[in-house]
């Protein structure tokens, strides 16, 4: 069986401890099985086998000053995956779990989230296992220079277009285009999520959480006639997702009753004070959640070594819909039980692959909509390729511009991939659905430009 082929193969040549990058491949090539036979192009151009191979992995040495003048090292990254679509397209993340595994999944990732935008963009990803909490913020800028003086060669406004993900915002992308400027005196869209004052497009620290929002606004619309209006939801992370995705839904109407960080959670039944978690983690602030029942009495904290053995605190709580959005793997068998007895009926995600694969089939099995963070999360790539049109017309688009898009965008997305599923007899099945839609473009424009 070709997909078996391939995985076992991979699994031969990929001596990484981190096995993220199979999951995801495994998913996406169970999905794509019963269509790679309607089509003898596909094998003929050996479209699989080029597509789980990154056309390229750039690694190379970070070294930089701390405050005290003591010299650190550490690694960085860029994954070039697919270019046949546009140019390369993915954001940056810093955090100590960074390795070529994470990211050739997050970059394989992207290939099928970009390509269901409908936009000309390619797959990438990149970053380092440099941790910016706790570095003050010329630690983070040196940092950053340094970062850019090795990736600049490799990037440009029509080969690769990094943006930031974990671990980096607007401050860090300000700081990795002032020195990629400095280095090359062009001032071009080398990279998005730039600050508004030097080229970045209004709605891009909003746009990956709004467009969660927007696409489970429609899929509850088109599959339920349900809204959110009203509904207890549940949000996990405290991240730049996080916050705009419980923004949107409080804006919505819904109550929005947990989110979390890497330390712990916290329930609030009165409904999250998004001022005060802005207070607390915005601006490269990472201050421990616990502070926030300290101010809200009636608040409940959760500290993660206390999460029930292999399950998060957050999916404990009873919703009408679940919204993962800190990182992957952070939603188990065990959680999805617990959301399904409490009769929550959907799970959209707003980070990368933070449902596990049993978690999936479960959830999808008792008729929980589910949708893949490849379709429900691309609003923040697809303001990136807003950001990227505007800087090469020379334009600014107005707030109301971008968000009438990125909501026209994410209902398409649903739309593309609801109709995918269906015309594949796999109704509802929106990672199915998903997969199938993208692969399908990206296969046509690989046949098309040769080999
Ligand atoms: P941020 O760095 O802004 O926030 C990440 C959040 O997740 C923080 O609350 C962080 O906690 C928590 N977190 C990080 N690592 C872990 C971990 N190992 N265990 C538990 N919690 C963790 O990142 P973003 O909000 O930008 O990204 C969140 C997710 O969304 C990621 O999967 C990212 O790839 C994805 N994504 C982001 C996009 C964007 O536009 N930013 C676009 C599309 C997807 P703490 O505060 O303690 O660090």
């Amino acid at each position: 069986m070709v997909v078996e082929k391939i995985l076992a193969s991979l699994e031969k040549s990929n001596c990484v401890t981190d096995n993220t990058f199979l999951q995801a491949v495994s998913e996406v090539l169970t999905s794509l099985e019963p269509i790679v036979k309607t089509d003898s192009r596909y094998e003929q151009f050996a479209i699989l086998e080029r597509l789980v191979t990154p056309d390229r992995i750039i690694q190379f040495k970070v070294q930089w000053l701390d405050d005290n003048n003591q010299v650190h090292i550490n690694n960085g990254y860029r994954i070039q995956f697919n270019n046949s679509l546009g140019p390369y397209k993915g954001g940056l993340r810093f955090h100590p779990s960074v390795s070529t595994g994470v990211l050739k999944f997050l970059a394989f990732e992207q290939i099928f989230k970009n390509s269901l935008t409908g936009l000309p963009i390619g797959g990438a990803k990149g970053g380092s296992d440099f941790d910016p909490k706790g570095k003050s913020d010329y630690e983070i800028m040196r940092f950053c220079r340094a970062f850019m003086r090795e990736l600049y060669p490799y990037i440009g406004a029509r080969v690769d277009v990094p943006a930031g993900d974990i671990g980096v915002g607007a401050k860090e992308i300000g700081y990795l285009f002032g020195e990629y400027k400095r280095i090359t005196h062009n001032y071009d869209g080398v990279l998005s999520g730039k600050p508004y004052a030097f080229g970045g497009s209004l709605m891009r620290p909003q746009a990956t959480g709004y467009g969660v929002v927007y696409f489970a606004r429609e899929m509850l619309a088109q599959e339920l006639q349900e809204s959110l209006e009203g509904k207890i939801c549940t949000v996990s992370g405290a991240g730049n997702v996080a916050i705009h995705t419980i923004e949107k839904l409080q804006q919505l109407g819904a109550l929005v009753v947990t989110c979390s960080d890497s330390e712990g959670s916290i329930y609030d039944p009165r409904g999250i004070d998004l001022s005060l978690v802005r207070e607390l983690k915005e601006e490269g602030r990472h201050l421990s959640l616990e502070k926030y029942v300290e101010r809200i009495p009636g608040s409940l904290y959760t500290k993660k070594s206390d999460y029930p053995q292999n399950g998060h605190a957050v999916w404990q709580v009873p919703c009408f819909a679940a919204f993962p959005c800190a990182t992957q793997n952070e939603l188990s068998f065990l959680d999805a039980q617990k959301l399904v007895e409490n009769g929550c009926v959907s799970v959209v995600e707003g980070a990368n692959m933070p449902t596990t694969p049993d978690a999936i089939e479960l959830l999808q099995r008792e008729g929980v909509l589910f949708s893949p963070g490849k379709a429900s999360n691309a609003g923040g790539v697809a303001v990136s390729e807003f950001e990227m049109s505007q800087n090469a017309s020379m334009e600014k688009w107005d707030f109301d511009k971008v968000d009438r898009k990125l909501d026209e965008l994410m209902r398409q997305i649903y739309k593309r991939i609801a109709l995918t599923a269906k015309e594949y007899g796999v109704e509802r099945n929106f990672v199915d659905g998903a997969n199938i839609a993208a692969f399908k473009r990206v296969a046509e424009a690989m046949i098309l430009e040769g080999v």
